[in-house]
């Protein structure tokens, strides 16, 4: 590009193998650099053409790494952290309502905030430079921990005035009666944090699962989300069983619903919608509806959303689609390399290895889940002027080579282990696999502490072992 300024650099990250833009037009620079200006990239180039005023700064060598944006997690639970390893190998229903809610309803403030502190260090370590929060009773804990760990994410309160369905019931500490409670508190968390910690952090509506919220607390959501130029976000057509609640409780499907109450729009992300049903599909473009697609943690617990095979009919459609982790007992990694390789589980389903090739499995974690968080303007892909959220990831390793095509490679030879350095806002938050801004001692030390006593608060001792005897 030749209109790119050149001058002094903060940082500039040097001499990579190759540097996958993700750009408008997908450039791969082999032997690139990308230069770094206050929080933004300021030129991304041929290593040779970077100047010696710009290498004046703080340099990192890059040689043997693939640079790549950051990923993009659409869906993750930030407070459910301290479950991984509780919910598996069990039916949905089991999953949700004996494992995943008690847990949940069993922690206090500390708690939220460390798990938020472990899931979003558990990011850094996997290259996820934002995420997309799912909601929880605790958002201003979610919100510390971007702060302080460094990441981008958005949050939000998490709302339901249904507590009851034909499924089962939420615990009660999950559900606040008070419809207007409920707008009070996701208002006030709203304009407390959209915008803080240098704009890292954003706050959106959200109803738990379309039908635990009543029609105005679904239309108020929405209508608060339009007044405050912000997102809003549910768990929407997750399973067969969400599909039949859907149907017995307001005779129609959840996406009919919500286009009756006027909730559908660009600003809206459906969460999971495996269970979308062909006659409703064409709302999602109608509406510019975005996706959290969790293709592993649909594999986990059986949900369906891969096997229903409606995921890339719909990205045909031109609905954008992101991927998400969901949550540490549901997937039970945060990695989203991981994730890129399991959208690839589309080819099986649908007999075709061409679908959701290399090429857009890294689409969706990267550009595409930033248009799925409303922040493809300023993230998603290395270009002049957007936020400097980059990862280098380690490619001298022999499962990594010989690397004829280096996203091929980090699609589906890689892991998360390969991440070599995160970088956030032009922060470096990761480097040499060391988190910088996390002292990891301390946190690991309250993630046994803190699982041990909430999986008793919780009444799930009988669970927390293997089904082989420990001796
Ligand atoms: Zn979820």
């Amino acid at each position: 590009m030749t209109s790119q300024a050149q001058g002094s650099a903060d940082l500039v990250v040097h001499n990579a193998d190759f540097v996958i833009t993700v750009d408008k037009d997908r450039r791969i620079i082999q032997n690139g650099s990308v230069v770094i200006k206050g929080n933004s990239i300021s030129r991304v180039v041929k290593a040779n053409e970077v100047t010696q005023e710009e290498l004046a700064g703080r340099v990192i060598d890059a040689s043997g790494k693939i640079v790549s944006p950051g990923f993009i997690d659409t869906h993750i639970h930030t407070t459910k952290q301290f479950n991984r390893g509780l919910a598996d190998d069990v039916e949905l229903r089991d999953h949700l309502l004996a494992r995943n809610f008690p847990f949940e309803a069993a922690l206090d403030e500390e708690d939220a905030y460390w798990s938020s502190i472990a899931c979003t260090t558990e990011m850094i370590r996997s290259g996820t430079t934002c995420f997309i929060d799912a909601g929880n009773q605790f958002p201003d804990c979610s919100a510390r921990a971007i702060e302080e760990t460094g990441i981008r994410g958005i949050i939000a309160r998490t709302a339901s005035d249904l507590g009851g369905s034909v499924q089962g019931h939420l615990p009660a500490q999950l559900v606040t009666d008070s419809t207007e409670e409920m707008l009070t508190l996701s208002t006030q968390t709203v304009e407390h944090w959209n915008g803080k910690a240098d704009g890292r952090i954003r706050a959106w509506f959200q109803v738990r699962i379309t039908y635990l919220g009543s029609d105005t607390l679904c239309q108020e959501m929405k209508r608060l989300a339009d007044q405050h130029k912000t997102g809003m976000e549910s768990h929407c057509s997750s399973s067969l069983e969400n599909r039949s609640t859907a149907y017995r409780t307001f005779g129609m499907t959840e996406l009919r619903r919500l286009d009756k109450l006027g909730v559908l729009g660009s600003n809206f992300m459906g969460i999971h919608m495996g269970w979308v049903e062909e006659g409703d599909m064409y709302l999602l473009p109608k509406y510019d509806v975005k996706i959290a697609h969790c293709p592993a943690s649909s594999m986990h617990a059986a949900m369906g959303c891969d096997l229903n095979g409606k995921i890339p009919m719909m990205m045909s459609m031109g609905v954008t689609v992101g991927l998400g982790s969901d949550a540490a007992p549901s997937n039970n990694s945060l990695d989203m390399i991981r994730n890129m390789y399991c959208a690839g589980i589309h080819k099986e389903i649908h007999q075709d290895a061409r679908l959701i090739p290399a090429e857009k499995a890294l689409e969706m974690g990267t550009i595409d889940g930033a248009r799925v968080a409303q922040w493809d303007d300023e993230i998603g892909s290395l270009e002049v002027g957007k936020k400097a959220d980059l990862v280098l990831i380690n490619a001298n390793q022999v499962e990594m080579q010989p690397m004829y095509n280096p996203i091929s490679n980090l699609v589906y030879s890689c892991h998360a282990g390969h991440v070599d350095t995160t970088i956030v806002d032009g922060k470096v938050l990761m480097e040499g696999r060391r988190v910088l801004t996390v002292n990891e001692d301390k946190l690991l030390e309250e993630t046994r502490r803190r699982g041990d006593q909430i999986t008793t608060r919780a009444g799930l001792d009988h669970v927390r072992h293997s089904s082989w005897p420990l001796v």
